[in-house]
């Protein structure tokens, strides 16, 4: 409950949208369903966009593509029978004339839509057989002698769903904005609000949801309105204060201190490679972390190939030296058995067993998987998220470590660690990622985490040549491939997921595979894709780095974590459709070993300007936090902050890359009001994520 609430102001996060003329049961079940319970979250369910109805378009001046309000008089109705039968009406006022078409229609709509009636539409104009014309348009009946009127206001569009239509919303945000926009707390310190120079939280709901006349359309449409700006700051205020409260909900749990580092010596001792200077310093600090009693929260970044996977190991060895557990998730099978394999190689010389848990153990080997880690006899076991089924038990887990975190998204890490706390203690928590992102970012999108970043390379390594070729040059990408693997070495050919169906991207994968073991018939080239049975998918990668194989045809189940350091060229195909860090992450493959390696782009000409820049920005640079930033500035956060994939759409308002510049603001309020008014802390965050509780609770 909302302990900071104004006396005899009603609470609107407590009034329920039942009160409200027309809300009765049924229309409540379906608000629901938006997340719409309380006056608040209706005042706070914001328009996607707006449709411009303020002005009549004369019917002569319409164009394809336009959305338009228009008016004019029927001059004819009729029931026309091409392929699909439709209800046609033809409407003119002296300047044109325009057809409305209709698929679904009853005999009521076709005797009201009688020739002489006027009409006022709103809809997309586009070319039909007739000439223009409008399909399902919202319309109304104009009275006899009654001018068309235009809306004062641009009119908003919410967030919708079935039985719950604009107009209803719009009435409801209506009622709600005269009745109780009064209400309506600002719960940012007067000093903040006059720093920040943006308008009243009461005036910037007023305005999004009723845009007066002479607002700037274009600023509003691309959410940089200084009313959006206010609402875009405290969303992100809000979501940095929770991600603060989980930070202090954990602080506040016990962790085991593990502290140790025996193991770790000798296994350092047995490595062929020195760690690197970043590598020993990030590993001290995990160690640190993990020595507290407290859970360790701790982000590691990490280009591709600066050699995440070792200091992981490490960290799990100081765990099962104190006598606990640890638990490594990866994103894909593939790599969680890659991982199996490289900390066997690693630990099974210490006497650490390494245990797998995936979805395709037969029944009987999962079964002695889950007692191994049940009985605690399993040290370090490594999976997929498979690994956080409520079946598995672990007997001490100390340590998850999770790999190449941004593939999760964020409500499936919190998840995660809630799940860790079972036995009263709760496991550190190392999480790693490989695609940097800008400090600013980090802090903010990663409020709830300490961050160390690798930002050394392996020494020896050589930076990885890129080059952009239109794919009409392919004979000669083919010989390039052969003269390598001839000279030793070994080639990936990604054929990315690109089409809408699976099924076909799956038939260009094989018909590859085809044509190069046609071209090739001196080399073994073998296909691996996401659909193959784990156990094939295994012994294909496994021949490919015995180096049996020398040309990997694959899907991108490769994107991640791959590590065949004999593979030095890579090609990619339509590289024009890929974002920048997934190239980044792909062309990561190579470039592990001590040979010149090369990456070649394949692209479809055309290529647009737009892709020519972003490849060119691969060809010039190799570091991930650049490409990062370059990614983010063209594309937009959810490729990189895994929000795309997890379908976690985080915010109503914010957009973090085009508001960033107010993120260091955010910060700074947030400090003040966690020290001066922690009592507001709750209602701004209840405010804009309420009803996705898992969200702020640990
Ligand atoms: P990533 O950070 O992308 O997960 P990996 O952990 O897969 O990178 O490491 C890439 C490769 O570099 C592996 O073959 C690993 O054994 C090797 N490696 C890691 N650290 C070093 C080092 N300090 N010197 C040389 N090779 C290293
Ligand atoms: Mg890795």
């Amino acid at each position: 409950m909302t302990t900071a609430q104004r006396p005899g102001i009603p609470d609107l996060a407590q009034t329920p949208l039942t009160r409200f003329k027309g809300v009765g049961p049924r229309v409540a079940e379906r608000l629901r369903a938006l997340g719409l319970v309380t006056v608040q979250d209706l005042l706070f369910h914001l328009p996607l966009r707006y449709e411009d109805r303020t002005r009549l378009t004369p019917l002569g001046s319409l164009r394809p593509g336009q959305e338009a309000l228009v008016a004019g008089t029927i001059e004819l109705t009729d029931v026309l029978y091409r392929r699909r039968r439709s209800l046609v009406c033809r409407i003119a006022d002296g300047s044109g004339h325009l057809h409305l078409r209709f698929f679904h229609f009853t005999n009521a709509q076709r005797e009201q839509l009688a020739r002489g009636r006027r009409l006022r539409c709103y809809g997309a104009v586009r070319f039909g057989p007739l000439g223009l014309e409008m399909a399902h348009p919202e319309y109304t009946l104009l009275a006899d002698g009654a001018a068309p009127q235009a809306e004062e206001h641009l009119t908003p569009v919410y967030p919708a769903t079935a039985g719950v239509t604009q107009t209803l919303l719009r009435r409801l945000v209506r009622d709600a904005l005269d009745r109780h926009l009064d209400h309506v707390v600002e719960w940012l310190p007067d000093a903040a609000l006059g720093e920040l120079r943006l308008p009243s939280l009461r005036e910037a709901l007023a305005l999004v949801h009723r845009p007066p006349p002479g607002t700037d359309v274009g600023a509003l449409l691309s959410g940089r309105a200084p009313a959006q700006q206010r609402l875009a700051f405290e969303e992100l205020l809000a979501h940095y204060l929770s991600l603060k409260r989980v930070r202090a909900g954990m602080r506040a749990q016990t962790a085991p201190a593990l502290a140790g580092g025996a193991l770790v010596e000798r296994l350092r001792a047995r490595l062929p490679f020195a760690l690197t200077g970043a590598q020993q310093r990030v590993l001290r600090e995990i160690a640190a972390d993990m020595a507290r009693a407290q859970p360790m929260q701790r982000l590691v970044q990490g280009d591709v190939g600066s050699g995440k996977t070792i200091v992981a190991a490490c960290a799990a060895l100081i765990a099962v030296e104190a006598g606990y557990q640890a638990a490594f998730m990866a994103p894909t099978e593939l790599l969680a058995e890659q991982h199996a394999k490289n900390l066997t190689e690693w630990l099974d010389p210490l006497g650490v067993g390494v245990t797998f848990l995936a979805g395709r153990l037969n029944a009987a080997a999962r079964t002695r998987a889950l007692i191994d880690i049940a009985e605690g006899r399993a040290g370090v076991v490594v999976g997929t998220h498979a690994l956080f089924q409520d079946e598995v038990r672990f007997a001490r887990l100390g340590l998850v470590v999770v790999d190449e975190q941004h593939r999760f998204g964020v409500q499936q890490r919190l998840r995660l660690r809630a799940k860790g706390g079972e036995h009263g203690i709760t496991p550190h928590q190392l999480i790693m990622s490989a695609t940097p992102i800008p400090r600013t970012l980090a802090q903010s999108v990663y409020a709830d985490l300490d961050v160390s970043v690798i930002d050394e390379r392996p020494a020896g390594r050589r930076p990885i040549e890129t080059v952009v070729v239109s794919a009409a040059r392919r004979p000669e990408v083919v010989s390039r491939v052969r003269q390598a693997c001839l000279d030793g070495r070994q080639a990936y050919w990604v054929c990315p997921l690109i089409e809408e169906s699976e099924a076909l991207d799956l038939e260009t994968a094989t018909e590859t595979a085809r044509a190069l073991a046609e071209a090739l018939p001196e080399l073994e080239v073998a296909l691996v894709h996401g659909r193959m049975k784990s156990a094939e998918k295994e012994r294909i990668m496994a021949a490919f780095k015995r180096g049996e194989v020398h040309v990997l045809v694959a899907t991108t189940v490769i994107e991640v974590g791959v590590d065949v350091p004999n593979a030095s060229l890579m090609i990619i195909e339509n590289a024009e459709r890929l974002g920048l860090s997934q190239l980044h992450q792909l062309r990561g493959r190579v470039g592990r070993g001590a040979a010149q390696s090369s990456c070649v782009l394949l692209y479809q000409p055309p290529l647009s300007d737009m892709a020519r820049e972003r490849l060119a920005v691969l060809r010039a640079t190799n570091d991930g936090f650049e490409i990062a930033a370059r990614d983010l500035e063209m594309r937009g956060p959810g490729e990189l902050l895994g929000t795309r994939q997890t379908g976690d759409a985080a915010f109503h308002i914010a957009d973090i890359v085009r508001d960033r510049a107010l993120l260091p603001r955010v910060q700074q309020i947030a400090a003040l009001l966690l020290e001066r008014y922690p009592e507001r802390v709750d209602p701004i965050v209840r405010r804009w994520l309420g009803r996705r509780e898992e969200y702020g609770s640990v």
